[in-house]
């Protein structure tokens, strides 16, 4: 067994986990602090490059991981403050085995960021807003009956139905600019056997493309991204198979191919400027920043309901497409400061058939809210509770998402495709080509697929997909 397989220093904050155990090797870091600002304080006033990338090698889990990032980030500004010179933005890559307890270290970028917000300002490259949903929202772990990877058939046929689309964009701007390197991003990326879809589907479709046109592969470095509570650690445990499998397929020449797990949430910077060649979500950027306010602050309002029903009150329904305007068009405009010039970007979300604000798309959760109610009235759930929970999630309909993507002024759409799916994904049942629908075991799989959510679901009808231009 190579060691990678199995090294690993222990994780979490136990009584023998490296995170309570590792002083040594913290003084190390504090002795060798000069020579390492003094190297990247000359690389940088020599060179003064707009992003800084720095990556460390063997960042391990525990309270010296971002010891030394911390280091660099102090110097650099203090250098840039006696130089009346801007920070440079700053991409960091924390590396270490697949083995390594990544999730740990990425819960705590939400405080660390806040922290470096709080003593820079608004010079520090990750505004990210503090945001009550990315604190709580996950899909569920794990392998078990009720985890995102056991329940998200759903999703992945989405994904399937959406191929042509992906692959037909990327295509197009990768023969248009033939990049040495194809930078990729998927955006609400999850963890489970939809994470890696996509970015194969990319990789094959690239490689076949080169092989036609006798070219090399370009490089690859796709960045997998989620809400920091997503599992990275188990996306990161299949990437050792995933790479060799790739290798063998591919042989030697391929590549190189780098996956990295980037942590925190799309409402957010992500990337530095002009980084990414190709955006792609799916299933992912209906859910909203936050519970609309106005629900939030007045909960009588939407009383019974845990999202829009016929009974919400039009306060009600204005507050939720207010924050889904304000969260759509934030994503658009920080996806265009990260987006290379002639880049792409595929969405796909749910859609809402009618410009009716209570489509037929919400029934499900005017049949969850029905449950809930009932357990109300049984006394087995507190009344309080159903009133004040409304989910952080918005199906737009065509026009809001066109006006929005056109008031917002970034991108433009080059295609708006409607796909239907059926809630139980029976269209992709191999058992059942007729598609007929049974009661049981379709509620059986809405449930599931329900469940595999910690807050709740994820559905879809359609997607835009967007030519991006270069914004500075
Ligand atoms: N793309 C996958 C997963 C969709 S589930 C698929 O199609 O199967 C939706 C995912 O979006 C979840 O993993 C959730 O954690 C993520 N998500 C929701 N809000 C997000 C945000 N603000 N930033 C990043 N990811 C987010």
């Amino acid at each position: 067994m190579e060691v990678q397989q199995v090294l690993h220093m222990n994780g979490g904050n136990g009584e023998t986990s490296y995170a309570c155990n590792s002083k040594l090797q913290k003084l190390v870091i504090t002795k060798a602090k000069p020579v390492v600002i003094g190297s990247i304080s000359d690389l940088y006033t020599i060179n003064l490059p707009r992003c800084l990338r720095v990556a460390d090698l063997g960042c391990s889990s525990g309270p010296n991981t971002l010891e030394v990032i911390i280091e660099i980030i102090d110097a650099i500004d203090e250098t840039c403050h006696q130089l009346k010179l801007t920070t440079p933005e700053f991409q960091v890559f924390l590396n270490d085995l697949p083995s390594n307890d990544f999730n740990n270290i990425f819960k705590t970028l939400p405080a660390f960021y806040e922290q470096l917000k709080k003593e820079k300002g608004d010079i520090v490259f990750r505004l990210r807003e503090a945001m009550g949903v990315q604190q709580i929202f996950h899909m569920n772990w794990g392998n078990g009956e009720t985890s995102y990877a056991c329940n998200s058939i759903l999703q992945k046929l989405v994904i399937t139905k959406t191929k042509p689309v992906v692959i037909g964009s990327i295509l197009d701007f990768y023969t248009k600019n033939l990049p040495p390197c194809l930078r990729v991003a998927d955006l609400g990326c999850s963890s489970g056997p939809n994470t890696l879809l996509v970015t194969t589907e990319i990789i094959e479709a690239i490689d076949e493309t080169c092989h036609q046109l006798n070219r090399n592969t370009p490089e690859f470095q796709v960045f997998l991204n989620d809400l920091p509570s997503n599992d990275l650690n188990a996306i990161f445990k299949t990437l050792p198979d995933f790479c060799e499998q790739l290798k063998k397929e591919k042989g030697e020449k391929f590549g190189p191919c780098s996956i990295t797990g980037l942590p925190g949430s799309f409402y957010g910077r992500l990337f530095p400027s002009n980084s990414i060649d190709f955006f792609h979500s799916s299933n992912s950027v209906h859910w909203l920043s936050q519970v609309p306010s106005m629900v939030g602050n007045r909960i009588e309002n939407n009383k019974g309901n845990i999202y829009l029903a016929r009974t919400s009150p039009p306060s009600v329904v204005k507050a939720y497409l207010e924050q889904f305007q304000k969260d759509f068009s934030l994503f658009l405009s920080l996806r265009a400061k990260e987006i290379t010039p002639g880049g792409r970007m595929v969405l796909t979300l749910v859609r809402r058939r009618s410009e009716d604000p209570f489509g037929k798309e919400s029934f499900l959760w005017e049949l969850l809210s029905d449950s809930l109610n009932d357990l109300v009235s049984k006394g087995l759930i507190e009344e309080d509770k159903v009133d004040s929970f409304n989910l952080p999630y918005y199906i737009p309909s065509r026009k809001e998402l066109e006006d929005i993507i056109c008031a917002e002024g970034s991108f433009y759409l080059d295609q708006f495709e409607i796909l239907d799916v059926s809630w139980d994904a029976s269209d992709d049942d191999n058992d059942n080509k007729e598609c007929m629908f049974h009661r049981f075991i379709t509620a059986q799989k809405v449930a599931k697929c329900i469940k595999s959510c910690d807050r709740v679901v994820a559905h879809l009808s359609l997607w835009g997909c967007c030519n991006g231009c270069s914004i500075q």
